[in-house]
């Protein structure tokens, strides 16, 4: 019986990974499909400085509509792209889009950064590195506006190839975030041997703050080291006034999230940029 239990088991543990697989190539056709059809597009979510209080960068994300209509969620295409590889088109196409709207923004008497996700895979190849300098300067973009969102997984792994081309970036001036810290087995000793200018705090580490002593005492001590090793911290997820004003308290350097704004099409975040005040 154990044995026939154990075949069975191994019948549906198979089941299972083909039917996977079959859904992960399914996505990607119709990803690979999605980008000639152009039903890729990016939305950008302002980023507000405290100090300030102006929406200093924003940063892109992208958005997904297939051709039925249904709207594919980025924590759903993403993965997919990353384990086949179709995440390097779709970054650079996110990368040309950004600097062409960028252009649009600057036109429209609008001057801001850009922050853009890239994938650990993403950075394993230095000529794409290259490019998207490239792709940079052919947009007249000055180099310091474009941060490049890397989730921090990647401090852990300790992969050299990917560190060099990290510093390579920022040598030319492309500034570095560490995404979703907080999220993982991040530990903020990595921090002092990697080459950052932004530290990203995950929503879930501050959801529950200004009420959850742990978390207050975990976003201060965080707010401090970063403040020592001199990195600005922005706090993702922000939603309501009492977790805006602890952070603002905090002295907190940059906040993003629902309480300011969802991501906005290059249109709207036009028109929420000319009429924002702190
Ligand atoms: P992320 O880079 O951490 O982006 C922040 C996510 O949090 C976005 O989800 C955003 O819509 C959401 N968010 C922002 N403010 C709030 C808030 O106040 N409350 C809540 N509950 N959520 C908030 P989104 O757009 O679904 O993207 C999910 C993830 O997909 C991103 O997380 C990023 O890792 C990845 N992603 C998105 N666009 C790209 C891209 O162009 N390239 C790559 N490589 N990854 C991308
Ligand atoms: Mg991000
Ligand atoms: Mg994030
Ligand atoms: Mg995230």
């Amino acid at each position: 019986a154990a044995k026939e239990a154990g075949r069975r088991t191994h019948y549906f543990f198979n089941e299972e990974l083909r039917r996977r697989s079959e859904h992960q190539s399914s996505i990607h056709n119709r990803m690979r499909a999605g980008l000639k059809n152009r039903e890729f597009r990016l939305v950008y979510q302002p980023i507000v400085n405290f100090g300030n209080g102006k929406v200093e960068k924003c940063e892109a994300l992208l958005r997904w509509t297939d051709d039925n209509g249904n709207v594919i969620s980025p924590a759903e295409f993403i993965p997919v792209a990353e384990s086949t590889g179709l995440i390097h088109e779709l970054g650079q196409f996110v990368l040309e889009q950004a600097c062409a709207d960028w252009n649009l923004l600057q036109s429209n008497d609008i001057h801001i950064g850009l922050s853009i996700n890239r994938s650990e895979r993403e950075l394993n190849d230095l000529n794409a590195a290259k490019q998207w300098l490239e792709c940079i300067s052919q947009h007249q973009l000055p180099a310091d506006k474009v941060t490049f969102e890397i989730t921090e997984s990647l401090l852990m792994s300790n992969k050299q190839r990917q560190i060099h081309i990290l510093h390579y970036l920022r040598s030319n001036g492309v500034k570095i975030a560490i995404d979703d810290f907080g999220t993982g087995y991040s530990s903020i000793n990595y921090l002092q041997r990697y080459p950052v200018d932004y530290l990203k705090i995950d929503r879930s580490f501050l959801n529950h703050a200004p009420g959850d002593r742990i978390q207050v005492a975990l976003t201060e001590a965080l707010l401090r080291v970063a403040r020592a090793l001199d990195i600005d911290v922005i706090a993702e997820g922000v939603e309501n006034k009492e977790q805006w004003e602890f952070l603002q308290h905090q002295k907190c350097d940059f906040a993003q999230g629902y309480y300011i704004s969802p991501g906005l099409g290059i249109e709207e975040l036009t028109r929420f940029l000319k009429q924002w005040q702190f």
